[in-house]
C-alpha cells in the first residue's frame, strides 16, 4: 500500500501548530493550523482526538472557517451529521443570527433555522477558543434552532483571554473541551 497507517501521537501534532506573532493586528499571536492539516498524520491524530469524545452527538456543527475543518471530518469519522455555522449571508434558507466580538474585531454568523430540527443533541467544534465571543454566538443559535448541547470541543485554548470562564458564567451546564491550553 502507498500510504502510511502508522499513528503519531496527539502531542506530536500539536506542535506542528505554529505561532505567527502581531497576526492579523500587532499584539495577536495567531495560532496557525494549516501545518498541522499538511501533516497526514497530525490531522488524523487530532481527528482521533476529538472522535472519541463523541458520544451521544447526532450532529457535529462547525464554525467558519477553520471549525468546518475538523468538524466535517470528525463527523465523517464518527458518521454523524455536520451543520456548518457560517458567516452572515452565505446561508441559502431562513437563518438565525448573531453577531458577536472577537480578539481581533467583530462578526456575525448565522445558522438554518431548522439545522437542528427535532431537538438534535449536537457538538460544536472550533480550532481556537479566545475571548469565548465565537463560541458563545454558536451557543445561542444552537439553543435558538432547538438544539441540545452535549458539549464543545476547540483544538486550541488561549487560557489568558478568559473565554472559557465567560462561556461557563453564561453556560454553566454545557462542557467544554481543549485539546491543548496555553
Ligand atoms: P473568540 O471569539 O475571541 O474566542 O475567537 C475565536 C475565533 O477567532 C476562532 O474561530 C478562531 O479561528 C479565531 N481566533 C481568535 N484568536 C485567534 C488566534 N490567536 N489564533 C487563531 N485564531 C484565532
Amino acid at each position: 500500500m502507498w500510504w502510511n497507517w502508522a499513528v503519531m501521537n496527539l502531542k506530536t501534532a500539536l506542535t506542528f501548530i505554529r505561532d505567527i506573532p502581531d497576526y492579523p493586528k500587532p499584539g495577536i499571536l495567531f495560532k496557525d493550523i494549516t501545518p498541522l492539516l499538511a501533516d497526514g498524520q497530525a490531522f488524523q491524530a487530532v481527528v482521533d482526538a476529538f472522535s472519541v469524545e463523541i458520544r451521544n452527538s447526532e450532529i457535529i456543527a462547525g464554525i467558519e472557517a477553520r471549525g468546518f475543518i475538523f468538524a466535517a471530518a470528525i463527523a465523517a469519522q464518527t458518521q454523524r451529521g455536520f451543520v456548518p455555522f457560517r458567516k452572515s449571508g452565505k446561508l441559502p434558507y431562513k437563518t438565525y443570527g448573531a453577531k458577536y466580538g472577537l480578539e481581533y474585531g467583530q462578526d456575525e454568523i448565522e445558522v438554518h433555522i431548522d439545522s437542528f430540527a427535532g431537538g438534535k443533541t449536537i457538538t460544536i467544534v472550533d480550532d481556537v477558543l479566545a475571548t469565548g465571543g465565537t463560541i458563545s454566538a454558536a451557543i445561542e443559535l444552537a439553543l435558538l434552532a432547538g438544539a441540545k448541547i452535549e458539549s464543545v470541543l476547540v483544538l486550541f485554548e488561549i487560557a489568558g483571554l478568559g473565554g472559557r470562564e465567560s462561556l461557563s458564567n453564561k453556560y454553566p451546564e454545557i462542557e467544554i473541551r481543549s485539546l491543548v491550553s496555553s
